[in-house]
């Protein structure tokens, strides 16, 4: 029940939501098999895509990050294409795989 009203504050205590992940995407790391979750937010980690940069079809937004796990000094590299709605459009990955 203490839990219960603690998650309960925390919803409502936080006005703006900009800041909440939004996004979970699970990895795994190649080297030491090392699964990973990354909160991504929408306001910090999204960038427009440009038609220049020729996009996939479709995408909107586009993410790039570099992930380091904390059991091994192995980096991991995703790149992630999305649509208006956030939907993945392509997806791609180094040094690791998706879950
Ligand atoms: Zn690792």
């Amino acid at each position: 029940m203490a839990n219960f009203f603690k998650n309960f504050k925390k919803i409502f205590s936080t006005p703006t939501s900009a800041n909440e992940p939004f996004l979970k995407l699970k990895i795994k790391c190649k080297r030491c098999s090392e699964e990973i979750t990354i909160n991504l937010r929408k306001t910090s980690d999204f960038s427009r895509v440009y038609e220049d940069d020729n996009p996939p079809a479709g995408s909107a937004f586009f993410l790039r990050k570099e992930i380091l796990g904390n059991k091994c000094n192995n980096l991991i590299y995703i790149t992630e294409y999305f649509d208006e709605n956030f939907n993945i459009v392509s997806q791609e990955i180094e040094g690791g795989e998706f879950l």
